[in-house]
């Protein structure tokens, strides 16, 4: 975490849980993970997704586990990242008959960082509490971390029936959606409570309680976190697409993550036809990187652009910068230590420019209408030169270049 925002954030104690190698909890960085949405049974097309979101820096990747093809599958996919270099952790989700898949493909269990049980989709009456014994006891054996992960989608029903008949003997009943709210909470706490009678250590416990409105999430995961010392896993479920998507999200994550709730998030976004899944893991970075509470890629800072900037340039520009940092990133981020931390800033006129510029590591301040056309550009706040030209782009980006291999190296 940054100074800055570890001045400003007390993160929530929780014991750590390690998953596949990843550490979840506790002192731990906040944890960015996501979920795969390619038929898992096809091993090439999920080996290949999982490669793709764990380069775009998804720290842990959740493949849906729903048949006996896809269980067996796990094993296979897990081998091909092993073959591309990449130890990602697999989470396996499972719902209604994980019980019987961990059952014949014990490979498959073995494979998994970490188990996700939905208390909701286990069974119904004496069945459930059988099957989810029976996923818990695959993690017990094969020493398997847990996601007890509610979903207001699929909540528990037993346990919401029986906190709806409770409020109805009260003498001032809640209101539906606070009993709707407490259940949500209390079927993660029970379901916590019966893995651990079942055997499961606690430091092998993760809960999440995930809705779909942000008023909801927010309200819910403040009432849990004051209830336990489990990680919590957030994010705000079915979160929609594009704008929407990222905006509510983002709301909610950053309303908690601020109070010091959240050890490992995902953002569920509904992708966009043609647009890669990769995007809900930028997503993430990005919301913990603008809080200052973890650095993922240098950033540019660049203004919104007014009547005092005629032309597109200075947004070229700006998209320049930001493609070449993304560009290098992968390289960087294993030759310079700390680079993720840069900023560089790209500004349209001589308004904001020398300022915005001189807080960066590195800015540059383009001319605006009617200014002398030069570009200044600011290093560690001081001015180094004043760029013009045809060549600026270019001369700016070797800047940048030797700024990094100078101050990183
Ligand atoms: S820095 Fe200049 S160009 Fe950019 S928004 Fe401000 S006034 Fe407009």
């Amino acid at each position: 975490m940054s100074q800055l925002a570890s001045a400003f954030i007390s993160r929530r104690y929780s014991e750590t849980v390690n998953v596949g190698g990843v550490l979840i909890g506790g002192d731990s960085p906040v944890v960015v993970q996501s979920m795969t949405n390619t038929d898992t049974a096809d091993v090439v097309k999920t080996a290949i997704q999982v490669a793709e979101l764990a380069k775009a820096g998804s720290e842990l990747v959740r493949v849906t586990v729903n048949t006996m093809d896809a269980a067996q599958a796990v094993p296979e996919i897990k081998d091909r990242l092993l073959q591309m270099n990449l130890d990602v952790p697999l989470v396996g989700d499972f719902h209604f008959n994980g019980h019987k898949l961990l059952d014949a493909v014990p490979e498959c269990a073995e494979a998994l960082a970490k188990l996700r049980i939905n208390p909701g989709n286990v069974g119904r009456g004496k069945k459930h509490d059988q099957q989810f014994a029976s996923i818990v006891e695959k993690a017990v054996i094969y020493q398997k971390p847990v996601r007890i992960g509610v979903n207001w989608g699929s909540l528990d029903q037993s346990v919401l029936a029986r906190l709806m008949d409770e409020n109805n003997q009260l003498s001032s009943p809640r209101s539906s959606e606070e009993v709707t709210r407490e259940a949500l909470i209390q079927s993660a706490l029970e379901s916590a409570e019966l893995a651990k009678s079942l055997g499961l250590a606690s430091d092998k416990i993760i809960l999440s309680v995930k809705v779909s409105a942000v008023q909801d999430l927010i309200a819910v995961y403040q009432n849990i976190a004051n209830r336990c010392q489990y990680p919590l896993h957030l994010g705000l479920t079915e979160a929609g697409m594009g704008v929407k998507g990222i905006v509510s999200s983002t709301a909610a994550l950053s309303v908690l993550l601020q109070q010091g709730i959240g050890d490992t998030i995902r953002i569920s976004l509904t992708p966009e036809p043609g647009k890669p899944r990769t995007e809900e893991v930028k997503v993430g970075q990005e919301i913990l990187q603008s809080m200052g509470i973890r650095a993922f890629i240098p950033s540019v800072v660049s203004c919104p652009g007014c009547g005092r900037t005629t032309s597109d340039y200075f947004q070229h520009l700006a998209q320049q910068i930001q493609g070449y940092l993304d560009e290098k990133m992968p390289e960087w981020k294993n030759q310079y230590a700390g680079v993720e931390a840069m900023s560089v800033a790209v500004m349209g006129c001589v308004v904001n420019g020398p300022g915005e510029s001189k807080r960066a590591n590195i800015g540059i301040s383009l001319p605006g209408t009617g200014e002398v056309p030069v570009a200044p550009v600011y290093v560690d706040g001081e001015k180094t030169v004043t760029l013009k030209g045809d060549t600026l782009a270019d001369d700016f980006t070797k800047i940048v270049e030797d700024y990094v291999k100078t101050t990183y190296g």
